[in-house]
């Protein structure tokens, strides 16, 4: 079994999807971030390669909608990126795999920063979707502040049982 008792964050040892299945974090998010790096969730870029024109990112308006652009590298996410002095540790990627991005994340932070940037990584993704239906005002609300109470909450309520089974079942998610 492996343990990420030791707080510190992948090494070479374990793969990078046991190092997520083993995360503290709800199964819904760690499945989130598996399908970010397969390129699974429908940003406008990912659409664009089935037939779709328009790329341009909804929340800057100026570049393509990559993976790795409308969870990271957004001009629009700036004050997230310098919210946390874990993510002032991160490497400036702009361009580029989220895959490439999220696994020299994990090998820079320690385990709870990683926890803490998995659900931000969700947060970012949900006002996304609520600025480009129309529902949410971009400028309300704090996707950090947010995440914080999240995760708090969510590692006061399974403080016993957090998922420790290995990888498995996430494959068969579509
Ligand atoms: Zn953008």
């Amino acid at each position: 079994m492996v343990s990420l008792a030791s707080s510190s964050g992948l090494s070479g040892s374990v793969s990078w999807w046991k190092f997520l299945w083993l995360l503290r974090i709800p199964s819904k998010i760690k499945i989130f971030v598996w399908r970010a790096c397969w390129q699974w969730i429908p940003t406008l870029d990912n659409i664009a390669r089935r037939g779709v024109m328009t790329v341009v990112c909804p929340i800057c308006g100026v570049k393509p909608e990559s993976t790795l652009h409308a969870l990271w590298g957004c001009s629009g996410l700036a004050d997230v990126r310098s919210s946390s002095a874990a993510f002032q540790k991160l490497p400036w990627i702009a361009d580029g795999i989220f895959m490439d991005f999220i696994t020299s994340c994990a090998r820079i932070l320690v385990v709870r920063e990683m926890e803490f940037l998995c659900v931000v990584l969700w947060r970012i993704r949900w006002k996304r979707n609520q600025v480009v239906h129309g529902v949410f005002n971009r400028c309300e609300g704090s996707i950090v502040g947010w995440a914080y109470d999240f995760l708090f909450k969510f590692w006061d309520a399974n403080s016993k049982g957090f998922e420790l089974a290995p990888l498995g079942p996430v494959g068969s998610s579509s």
